[in-house]
This record gives C-alpha cells, sequence and structure tokens, in this order.
C-alpha cells in the first residue's frame, strides 16, 4: 500500500502514481520483510532484501548488481570508522539502489518513458537503469553540473536538457514536462526510497546484524537519511537488532536548510538562500521531506552538523591518502566524524559508519580546478 505522509491517503501499488491528490508525498508500507535465514543462500547484492522492497516478482528487477558493497574498518580523525563504500556501485553512486527499485515498479507498471530532474547522480543512475529497461529517459539537470555526470547520462541514451538558474529552477522545468509523461523523480518516489533501507539493512548484516552507534551521512533531499531512518527500523521491528542508531546528518555550511531547522527545533525545513558549494549533490535549499528528515533525526535522538569547504577538501584528500577517491559531495560526512568527537558524542568505542555517496571521478572538473592543473 502507498500511503500518503500528510493526509494518510492510500493507494494501492497497481497504478503509477508518484505523490498523493493532496499534493504530498507517498511512503511505501508493508508487513513483508525478510528473514536471517532466508538471506544464507542469495546472492550479494540487495535484491536479497526482495521482500521489503515492494516488488512482488522477479522477472520485473532491474538489475546491475547493486549492492553490497564493501563495508571497511578504517581510521578518521583519530576515530575509528566503519566505511560504507557506496561509490562503488554500478553508476558509481549510491543512486543506484533506490533506481533499481524504482525503475522495476516502472517497468511492472508498464510506464513507456519517464522525465527526471537531477544535480547530475540520480539522473545518471536513472537513466542507466532506464535504458537497461528499455524506458525513455529525459533527464533535467542544472547548467553547472559537473562534466562527468553530463557524460554519463548522455552515454546512457537518455535525453539531457541543461537548465539555466537554480537547481529548483531545474525541478519547475522537469515538472513542466512531466504533465506529458510521468515524473519518475528520485526526490519523490516512495519505491526509490525503499532502495535505499537496503543500506541500512547491509550495514547491520555485513557487522554480523549488530547496529552501529551512530550513521553519519550526507543530507540533500533527504531520500538517504529517511531510508535508512525506515531501514533500521523495519530491522527493529523484525527483532533483528536491538536498538536503531543515531542519524548523524551532514550539509555544506554554504548550503544548510536542515542543519538550521533542526537547531530551531522545527517541525517543517524552511528555504534558505544557498551559495556555491563544492558538494553540488546535496546543494539543495528546500527539500521536499523536510518534515520525515527532522523526524528521523528526533526520533533517532540524531545530530544535524556542517562542514566548511575547507573542511570537505582536506577530507577528499584524507579518504585519498587511504587510496579511496570520493567526489566533495561524499567528502561532508567523513569531514564531520572530526565534529562528532569534538562535541564528545563519540569516543574510540563508539561504532561509527560513514556513508560514501559518490565517487570521485563524477567531479572531474571540479578536482583539477581544486588542484590548480
Ligand atoms: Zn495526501
Amino acid at each position: 500500500m502507498l500511503t500518503c505522509s500528510r493526509c494518510k491517503q492510500q493507494y494501492p501499488e497497481t497504478e503509477p502514481r508518484w505523490r498523493c491528490q493532496c499534493g504530498a508525498y507517498l511512503l511505501l508500507e508493508s508487513d513483508r520483510m525478510f528473514t536471517r535465514d532466508a538471506l544464507l543462500h542469495r546472492p550479494p547484492t540487495l535484491w536479497r532484501y526482495q521482500e521489503a522492497l515492494g516488488i512482488e516478482r522477479s522477472e520485473h528487477v532491474v538489475s546491475l548488481g547493486e549492492g553490497f558493497t564493501p563495508l571497511t574498518a578504517d581510521e578518521l580523525f583519530g576515530q575509528p570508522v566503519l566505511l560504507k563504500l557506496d561509490q562503488l556501485n554500478p553508476t558509481g553512486s549510491f543512486k543506484d539502489r533506490g533506481s533499481t527499485v524504482m525503475i522495476s515498479k516502472l517497468k511492472e507498471w508498464g510506464v513507456p518513458e519517464i522525465v527526471e530532474d537531477s544535480s547530475g547522480n540520480a539522473g545518471a543512475s536513472i537513466a542507466a537503469y532506464a535504458r537497461r529497461a528499455g524506458i525513455t529517459a529525459r533527464i533535467f539537470v542544472p547548467e553547472s553540473t559537473s562534466a562527468g555526470k553530463t557524460a554519463q547520462i548522455r552515454m546512457y541514451g537518455a535525453e539531457l536538457v541543461k537548465v539555466p538558474g537554480s537547481r529548483e529552477d531545474t525541478t519547475r522545468a522537469a515538472l513542466a514536462a512531466a504533465s506529458q509523461t510521468f515524473y519518475a523523480s528520485h526526490n519523490w518516489s516512495p519505491y526509490f526510497v525503499a532502495g535505499l533501507k537496503t543500506l541500512a539493512y547491509e550495514i547491520c548484516e555485513q557487522q554480523g546484524w549488530q547496529a552501529p552507534d551512530w550513521v553519519v551521512t550526507p543530507v540533500g533531499g533527504g531520500s538517504l537519511v529517511l531510508g535508512l531512518y525506515l531501514g533500521f527500523a523495519d530491522l527493529v521491528r523484525a527483532g533483528l537488532i536491538p536498538r536503531a542508531p543515531r542519524i548523524a546528518a551532514v550539509q555544506a555550511a554554504a548550503c544548510a536548510p536542515v542543519y538550521h531547522a533542526w537547531r530551531q527545533r522545527l517541525d517543517d525545513v524552511p528555504a534558505v538562500a544557498k551559495q556555491d558549494t563544492a558538494a553540488e549533490g546535496i546543494a539543495i535549499a528546500r527539500p521536499v521531506k523536510g518534515r520525515s528528515i527532522l523526524e528521523a533525526l528526533y526520533r533517532s535522538e540524531g545530530v544535524a552538523l556542517t562542514v566548511s569547504e575547507e573542511e570537505i577538501w582536506a577530507a577528499t584528500h584524507a579518504l585519498a591518502e587511504k587510496g579511496i577517491f570520493v567526489e566533495p559531495t561524499a567528502a561532508a560526512a567523513p569531514a564531520a566524524v572530526r565534529h562528532l568527537k569534538a562535541k564528545g558524542l563519540t569516543d574510540a568505542g563508539s561504532r561509527v559508519a560513514v556513508v560514501l555517496t559518490g565517487i570521485g571521478l563524477k567531479a572531474t572538473d571540479k578536482f583539477l580546478a581544486h588542484l590548480g592543473t
């Protein structure tokens, strides 16, 4: 069942729909859940958790072998951490978790063509899975999107539409186009969020069903924070872990609407005026899922944190020294590990999982400008 996040109206999962009649976003609600025993003989992709993903029949699954990325023990700024290397997914970002589930549902529904708007990674991911499913995709991106991402979108055969102005102008252009076709938005689709729950499942399964104390993640539109929160809640409800970890959601100081709303204990996220940031993937002035992001932070006893541009770049270098190349957006989360420690929220005994969301090759132009070549 698809349930409205605001008015609680319910819709069957059998008809194409991306939002409630009242205009709010929908959530996938289901009692179905995998068991620990069932996982023992399944392949190492996120489809091992299929019962929880809302896709009933395997012939509709559109997969590139995504998920089950490494979770490696390491250390950042003197803090022991578990790095979730989600930049190693098939298109180079964690978005593949959402795309594989959303596109599988669109295939099940028989949707022939879609539009999507993205700061780049979701667009590239959806373009890849749509192509594999035989669905025609039109992807709207801000004009300033990194060249690596736009080249990727075009290579997958999607129509690329570059929109001048802000990220919000891009959404408006995509919505106008969506009146003629289906709006397959990663910021709206309940199936995209369902796919992101698998990050929570994996982090626990890969630790022998032990939940970490903290999960540190960048936040922009909020699907990742919401997916993690719902995923851990599923595991608690199924008795697989005793309690959910606290969530640390990280934004660039240059665009931090969630941080400001969280500090004021608001129940929704007002828009902010944003400045330029290297973390283009999370530069969203007013997230659609503001209410749910804040609820996830409050209920998980989580925190919102900001990091400066200097800290973001320093974190890209700190990871590169370990042989890990992530884009600046993905470096926001590891950069914030220092703040958690400085605030006394973590110590040497804390289990801290850090999600690395996108590979550095996505933003080659930004790195070349940063390196001065
Ligand atoms: Zn509604």
